[in-house]
């Protein structure tokens, strides 16, 4: 039966890293350091917990369809704008593909880049459109106009995953004014940098800005991505979205955690000073990052060489070789918890001086 398949999803899909973590695992290592992933390695809020825990009280009913207690939440910390959530700012990625694209229709990406805009484009019949960065990874907004021309969105990471690379505002403005399609940007890693695109929402009326609890506020595992979407643009982006998407534990514990500005910025700026670790004390070049993770250049190694040898030492980072459009020689490490990161440092040290 298998022939019936769309021909889209008989390749490969999403590639979770798995490999170092096994050979960690044969090296004997049963707690290693797991700096793969860009997961926040502290726990969620207390209050965002204890929301939680109260919300599965009602779970024999279905969650609030309109996602309310939520986007108040977002309302009193951003301000009056238009908000959409969805499970993951996957979830936002899908539902906008699905206003958009057809069969056939161009989305462009700014490349080298997160890899679902492209498996959900082509999930949906779309064709990508490679937008090269520039060698320090950053984006060329007269070039991504250029090369974007013809499609009807765009894909543009700020911080970029996996490179950490952040655009200024003007670069997102030039853009905003020259490009025809929609520009998605997606902001996951946006609260460890600080720069503020928000107003960009005012003056445009084809920018997306996706946006997610994932990372700085330690919900991974809850699914609670949003975006601040142009007010024409919302009642499409629900005609295509499932009915009740967010479950009420996430909702509750998302809200909750928004409204916990004190944990947040403890997070926020424990990371950043690990971060200036990570570039002060890796023997090997880092690219500048303003993500919670940094990308670092081992030439003359490769990446999976590295990553094998430091999977030996028990820290477990990704290659980025998978991502397309870079070299073999780059490693993409996260911010873990100070053992982890100490057990980084101390391990690629040593592989440096070997
Ligand atoms: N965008 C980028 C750049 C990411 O790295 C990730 C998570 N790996 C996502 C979006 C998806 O995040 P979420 O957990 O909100 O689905």
């Amino acid at each position: 039966m298998k022939h019936l398949i769309r021909e889209v999803f008989q390749e490969e899909g999403y590639v979770f890293a798995t490999g170092a973590a096994d050979i960690a695992r044969e090296a004997g290592h049963t707690r290693p350091a797991r700096l793969a992933s860009n997961e926040n390695p502290f726990p969620p809020s207390p209050k965002a917990i204890r929301a939680a825990t109260d919300a599965l009280q009602n779970a024999n009913r279905y969650p609030d369809e309109t996602n309310g207690e939520f986007i108040a939440a977002l309302k009193k910390r951003h301000g009056d704008y238009r908000f959409v959530a969805s499970v993951g700012m996957d979830g936002i990625i899908d539902t906008v593909i699905r206003t958009l694209i057809s069969d056939g229709d161009r989305v462009a990406v700014a490349t080298p880049t997160y890899s679902y805009y492209g498996l959900a484009v082509r999930a949906q019949g779309g064709v990508t459109v490679s937008v090269p960065r520039k060698e320090d990874f950053s984006v060329d907004p007269d070039v991504f106009c250029r090369d974007a021309k013809g499609t009807k969105l765009a894909f543009l990471c700020t911080p970029n995953n996996p490179t950490g690379t952040t655009e200024t505002i003007e670069t997102i403005a030039h853009i905003c004014e020259n490009y025809e399609g929609i520009l998605f940007l997606d902001c996951a890693y946006i609260e460890f940098d600080g720069t503020d695109y928000r107003p960009l929402m005012k003056r445009f009326d084809n920018l997306i800005i996706g946006r997610t609890m994932s990372k700085a506020y330690s919900l991974a595992g809850l699914r609670v991505g949003y975006a601040f979407v142009p007010e024409w643009y919302e009642l499409f982006y629900h005609r295509a979205a499932t009915p009740f998407t967010l479950n009420m534990v996430s909702q509750a514990a998302a809200a909750a955690a928004l409204r916990d500005t004190v944990h947040v910025k403890t997070i926020v700026s424990v990371v950043q000073e690990w971060r200036k670790r990570f570039i002060d004390e890796c023997p090997y070049p880092v690219v500048p990052s303003g993500a919670n993770f940094v990308m670092v250049d081992v030439t003359p190694r490769t990446a999976g060489d590295v990553v094998t040898e430091l999977a030996q030492k028990g820290v477990i980072v990704r290659s980025c070789a998978s991502f397309p459009g870079l070299p073999n020689h780059y490693i993409r490490v996260s911010i873990g918890e100070p053992w982890e990161n100490e057990a980084f440092i101390a391990a690629i040290s040593e592989i440096y001086r070997i």
